[in-house]
């Protein structure tokens, strides 16, 4: 039997009810009661007959994680800790614009990357998540609110989800399944510090899911030095992206954490505009989120502008990231496994 609901393609909890005798039809209710109207409990889909409601409750919860604590930003963004089965706890972060909504979803409990500037590499990788706890945090953000569609996800929280990428992949399938939450592949994004197999895995297995990759440097040296663990050097990540467009014609996401007096000059720009002109893509330059015990400085207003300037200047595509949360600590970057009660 598996974990719950969440943990299930449709097809597969269609089989799961004809192996056990329950009539299939009942499965899709189920999961559009699920999905679609956010029912937290069998009882609460009239529809069910009563029997197997009290059969189901007993035998396969609908989901396996709780929300622990949410905190609520001044602009409106929320995150939300929620404590998995085994105690781990994750924070993901729902992020509204008008009547839609994006969510921003860890994949991981921890990160083996342990980049230097991020708080979610800071207390060491656990384990990696299940589909089943990567789609219900699209779940828990939606069941609180239910009149904003949620018709974005960016995998940009906790955690390397290249490095996952099998998980990933089947929670995209449920999230995707048009009976459910039905949020088109061409608004997710997968963020990647540069995980190569996992490149050529996302064109192969979702090629309409966007991909972002975490750049901050244009050279080795200096990532490095930011990003410890990188699985890759820049000439061979460069080459995957180029596989990656051929493969896909998705233009690439550069991200680039800006950070003051380090990779802020013109020299640094000039830098990453050559380095990235073979692929067609674009800057997207976030100012850096001050972490506890960070050791970086965040840039100027004007620092941030006068880089994405001179990356427009070298004829790159640019914009600044505008930070959402942080008066939380749910911005980029700041999630964590939950330490201490404080956001
Ligand atoms: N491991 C993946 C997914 C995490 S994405 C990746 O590295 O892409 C999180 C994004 O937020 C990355 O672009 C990351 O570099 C950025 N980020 C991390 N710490 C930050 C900080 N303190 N301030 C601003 N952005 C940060």
């Amino acid at each position: 039997m598996p974990a719950s609901v969440t943990a299930c393609l449709r097809a597969e909890l269609e089989q799961l009810f004809a192996q056990r005798g329950w009539p299939v039809f009942h499965a899709r209710q189920v999961w559009q009661w699920l999905y679609r109207r956010h029912a937290g409990t069998y009882p609460a889909m009239s529809e069910l007959p009563r029997g197997l409601q009290a059969t189901l409750t007993h035998a396969l919860p609908l989901t396996g994680s709780t929300v622990r604590a949410l905190h609520q930003s001044a602009d409106g963004s929320e995150k939300r800790v929620l404590t998995l089965a085994d105690g781990e706890t994750i924070e993901s972060v729902w992020i509204p614009m008008g009547a839609h909504a994006t969510v921003c979803l860890s994949t991981q409990v921890g990160c083996p990357i342990g980049c230097t500037f991020c708080a979610s590499g800071a207390g060491g990788f656990v384990r990696n998540l299940s589909a089943a706890e990567i789609v219900e945090q699209v779940w828990h953000a939606g069941a609180a609110h239910p009149r904003n569609e949620i018709n974005n996800l960016v995998f940009m929280g906790m955690g390397e989800p290249l490095l996952n990428w099998a998980q990933v992949a089947r929670a995209i399938q449920i999230l995707n399944d048009d009976f459910g939450l039905c949020i088109g592949a061409r608004r997710m994004t997968v963020s990647t510090v540069g995980v190569l197999r996992g490149i050529a895995a996302l064109a192969q297995d979702a090629p309409q899911v966007n991909l972002a990759v975490s750049l901050h440097a244009a050279t080795d040296a200096l990532r490095r030095t930011l990003i410890p663990h990188c699985p890759t050097s820049l000439h061979e990540l460069m080459d995957a992206l180029a596989h990656y467009y051929a493969a896909t014609r998705r233009r690439v996401t550069f991200e680039y954490v800006l950070l003051r007096g380090i990779n802020d000059s013109w020299r640094d720009a000039q830098r990453l505009a050559a380095l990235i002109k073979r692929v067609p893509g674009k800057v997207n330059v976030i100012p850096y989120n001050t972490i506890v015990g960070g050791a970086f400085a965040a840039p100027s207003s004007e620092n941030v502008r006068s880089f994405v300037e001179y990356l427009c200047g070298e004829h790159v595509t640019a914009i600044a990231r505008r930070r959402k949360g942080d008066d939380i600590a749910a911005a980029c970057g700041q999630l964590r496994r939950v330490l201490a009660d404080g956001p």
